[in-house]
C-alpha cells in the first residue's frame, strides 16, 4: 500500500496507518479510520484506493471532492445538474433521457466515471444514480463518515408545500393528526393520485418550457420521495410546524451506499469520537467485521489551546437576558485582546448570531454571513486585508480557515442539536448516546476550523459555563488530543 502513496514523503502517521490499514484488510471487511484534521487522509485514501485497483471515493462536501480532483486529477461524477443536455439549453436534471443516446456531457461524465478506475463522487450520486450502484468496486472509501447520516437524512425526508402544490393546480390540505397511519392514507389516497395526475398532463404536453420541466423535476421527486416513505420499514415522525416527514433511522437507505463495495470499506473522519455511535448512526450493526483505527494528532497542544478565561456565560432560557449580557461582553474582552487578528465566533444558532450582531453594530470587523450568503461573506473573509471576524452558526465544518485567516475562535454555546426539531427529540428519547455524540461531534468540528497543520496556530475560547462539567460526564465521546488542549 506504502507503493501506492502518491508523494515522496510521508507526513505524520501516514506510513504508519497505511501499513496498519494493509494488515488488518486481511482479516476484516470494513475498517472506520479517525484521523485528526490535518493528518492527510486523502492521500492515504488514493493510496488504498491505488492498492485495491478500482475504487469509488465518497464525499459530503463540495470542497473535499475538489481537492481529490485537483491535487490527485481524480475523475469525478457531480449531479446531474451540473451539467448541460446536449437537445435543448437546459441543465441535464431537467431533461428526458430516457432513451436518448446523444453524447452529451452528462452521458460523457457518467461513462467517464463508470470507466474510470478510480471515481470520485458525492453522497447524492452515490445513492441516486443507478449505474454506479449496479457496478460494485473493490473498495468503498467513504470521507467525511461522520456526515454519512445527516447526508442520507435529508435527501430521504421531504415537506409538504401546499402553496407551491397549489400552484401546480394541486390542492389539498394536510389532515389535522399525527396519527402516521391516517397520514399516510392521505399521501397514499389523495396526494400522489394527484401528482400522478399532474405529471400524466405534463408528460403528454411534452413542453420545452423551463417552468413545466421544473414542475415534472419537483412533483416527479416528491413522489418518489413519498413512495419511498410509504414503503420504508423506518419509523418516522410528522414535523407538524414545518410540514416535514422525517425517518428516526437511515439504516434501510444506507445499505444501498454499501453495496457499492465489492470487498472492503474504509470508513474515514476526524471526528468518528465513539465508533459504537457512529455505526450505529449508519446502520453497522454488525460489529464483528469491523476494525476501528483511531489515530493520534500530531500538532502541538501550545499551537491550539483552549482557554476557559471567560467560561462563564449561562444561555439557558431562564438566565437568557443576563446571559446575552454576559456573551457579549466577553466577545468584547476578546475581540480587544485579538486587534489585527483574523478570526470565527461559533453561535450554535442564528438567534445569538443576530443578539451578537445587535450589540455589535458599530464594530465593522464582524462579518454575519447567512445562509444564503455563507460563501460569498467567507471570500470576503478570506480577501479582505482588515481584521474581519465571522460570527455564524454555519462555519462548523466544510471551512479552512488555515493560518493567518483564523488566529481565534470563540465556541459561545455547547453545540446541542436544537430539541425544536421533532426527529431530533424522538431520536434522542430512543438512543441519548446519539444526541450526546452529535454535539462533540460539532463541538470537535468547530475546533478544528481555525488549526489546519502542525506549524499552524490559534487560540479557542469556550464560554458556556457548562462546557466543564460537559466534558467531565462525556469524556469517553471526546478525544485525548482534545482534553491536552484545555487549559483549567
Ligand atoms: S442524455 Fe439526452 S436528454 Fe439526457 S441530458 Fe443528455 S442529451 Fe439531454
Amino acid at each position: 500500500m506504502i507503493n501506492n502513496f502518491p508523494f515522496e514523503k510521508f507526513m505524520g502517521y501516514q506510513k504508519k496507518i497505511l501499513k496498519t490499514i494493509e494488515k488488518t484488510f486481511k482479516d476484516k471487511k470494513i475498517i472506520v479510520l479517525e484521523a485528526p484534521t490535518g493528518s492527510g487522509k486523502s492521500p492515504i485514501a488514493l493510496a488504498v484506493a491505488k492498492y485495491f485497483k478500482n475504487a469509488y471515493i465518497v464525499t459530503s462536501q463540495k470542497l473535499l471532492q475538489d481537492q481529490y480532483v485537483n491535487n490527485f486529477n481524480l475523475v469525478e461524477l457531480k449531479g446531474k445538474s451540473n451539467y448541460m443536455c446536449g437537445m435543448r439549453p437546459i441543465p441535464a436534471n431537467l431533461a428526458k433521457c430516457k432513451g436518448c443516446f446523444y453524447p452529451c456531457q452528462y452521458r460523457k461524465a457518467l461513462n467517464d466515471a463508470i470507466k474510470s478506475d478510480i471515481t470520485i463522487l458525492n453522497y447524492h450520486v452515490a445513492l441516486m444514480q443507478h449505474r454506479i450502484n449496479e457496478e460494485p468496486r473493490n473498495i468503498l472509501i467513504c470521507d467525511e463518515c461522520h456526515n454519512i447520516e445527516d447526508v442520507f437524512m435529508s435527501m430521504v425526508e421531504f415537506k409538504i408545500n401546499l402553496e407551491k402544490l397549489a400552484s401546480m393546480k394541486i390542492k389539498t390540505s394536510i389532515p389535522d393528526t399525527n396519527d402516521m397511519e391516517k397520514l399516510k392514507k392521505w399521501l397514499n389516497g389523495d396526494l400522489l393520485v394527484q401528482i400522478e395526475k399532474e405529471l400524466n398532463i405534463l408528460e403528454e404536453k411534452d413542453s420545452d418550457s423551463q417552468d413545466d420541466l421544473m414542475k415534472i423535476d419537483y412533483l416527479s421527486n416528491l413522489y418518489s420521495k413519498i413512495s419511498n416513505f410509504l414503503i420504508s420499514s423506518e419509523k418516522w415522525v410528522y414535523c407538524d410546524n414545518e410540514k416535514s416527514f422525517k425517518p428516526l433511522k437511515i439504516k434501510s437507505f444506507t445499505k444501498r451506499l454499501f453495496e457499492m463495495s465489492k470487498n472492503k470499506i474504509l470508513l474515514m473522519s476526524a471526528t468518528v469520537l465513539n465508533p459504537d455511535s457512529f455505526l450505529e448512526s449508519i446502520g453497522l450493526n454488525d460489529r464483528s467485521d469491523v476494525a476501528y483505527i483511531p489515530v493520534p494528532s500530531t500538532f502541538p497542544k501550545e499551537n491550539r489551546k483552549i482557554s476557559l478565561a471567560y467560561c462563564n456565560v449561562n444561555l439557558k432560557y431562564t438566565n437568557l437576558k443576563q446571559g446575552i449580557k454576559d456573551l457579549n461582553s466577553n466577545i468584547e474582552k476578546i475581540l480587544n485582546k485579538h486587534i489585527g487578528e483574523k478570526g470565527v465566533i461559533h453561535t450554535t444558532n442564528y438567534n445569538i448570531a443576530k443578539n451578537i450582531q445587535d450589540n455589535f453594530f458599530l464594530e465593522d470587523r464582524l462579518l454575519f454571513p447567512t445562509p444564503k450568503t455563507r460563501f460569498i461573506t467567507l471570500d470576503q473573509h478570506i480577501n479582505s486585508k482588515k481584521d474581519t471576524v465571522l460570527v455564524s452558526p454555519s462555519m462548523t465544518e466544510g471551512v479552512d480557515l488555515k493560518d493567518d485567516l483564523s488566529r481565534f475562535q470563540i465556541i459561545c454555546k455547547i453545540p446541542y442539536p436544537f430539541l425544536g426539531d421533532k426527529q431530533i427529540t424522538e431520536r434522542k428519547k430512543i438512543d441519548p448516546d446519539w444526541y450526546i455524540w452529535k454535539t462533540c461531534i460539532s463541538l470537535v468540528q468547530s475546533y478544528g476550523r481555525s488549526i489546519r497543520s502542525e506549524s499552524d496556530h490559534a487560540k479557542t475560547y469556550i464560554l458556556d459555563e457548562s462546557f466543564k462539567w460537559f466534558v467531565k460526564i462525556n469524556a469517553h465521546m471526546l478525544p485525548k488530543w482534545f482534553f491536552e488542549a484545555i487549559e483549567y
